[in-house]
């Protein structure tokens, strides 16, 4: 089997175990999003998910985040961890959107990168979930499943994996693969646990690299 048929027969399989996955972060608003996936950098999404709404009653808008002071978004932002850094990104972030781009986020990968505090990884979460772009989100699970599953061959360096991935991953799946992904991680191919491959519908043809 070739890497790229073996990519397509895990999607299909991740597909029926779990037809429903989505992004685990809560948002209504594009701006949002790229607010919580700051805070969520080493933090898990569901304290993210509670952090930002105190966050947003407080300040509810674009404009609201941008004038607030760094150190009143750090009070409310510190239980995620990394309060002052998150915090003057999400500001400098908001005062960008606001004044170059009309409060909206841009629907670029290029201009999203340049906003403080977004990676790649980010970019490409924004541009799969908010603009139902192509998109390929190399998180922490990501990397240890493909390269467990044998979809890339020993690399860890995460821009390199979306590199790899995108070779062999149909444009249009990579958002929902890679938040399947997540869930899969979480559940079955599990980090600080052996991985539960004895339950794991990807058994038969997963190389199990390292395991
Ligand atoms: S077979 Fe094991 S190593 Fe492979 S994806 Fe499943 S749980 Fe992970």
């Amino acid at each position: 089997m070739t890497k790229k048929q073996l990519a397509l027969e895990v999607i299909e399989r991740l597909k029926k175990e779990y037809p429903d996955a989505g992004c685990t972060l809560d948002y209504d608003q594009a701006w949002k999003l790229l607010v919580s996936v700051r805070l969520a950098a080493q933090c898990t999404d569901a304290r993210v998910n509670v952090v930002v709404e105190d966050l947003y009653g407080k300040y509810p808008s674009v404009d609201a985040l941008a004038e607030a002071e760094v150190d009143d978004i750090e009070e409310i932002v510190r239980p995620c961890g990394l309060g002052k850094s998150k915090a003057r990104d999400i500001s400098a972030c908001m005062k960008i959107l606001r004044d170059e781009y009309g409060g909206n986020v841009p629907k670029d990968f290029d201009a999203l990168l340049k906003l403080p505090g977004v990676g790649r990884k980010s970019a490409n979460l924004i541009m799969g979930d908010v603009f139902g772009e192509p998109a390929i989100v190399t998180d922490t699970h990501c990397i240890r499943l493909t390269n467990r599953i044998g979809l890339v061959d020993k690399i860890k360096e995460p821009k390199k994996v979306e590199m790899a991935l995108w070779k062999i991953i149909p444009p249009k799946e990579g958002s929902d693969f890679c938040h399947r992904l997540v869930f899969h991680g979480r559940d079955v191919c599990t980090a600080r646990t052996k991985p539960y491959c004895d339950k794991c519908c990807l058994a038969d043809i997963c190389k199990k690299v390292g395991i």
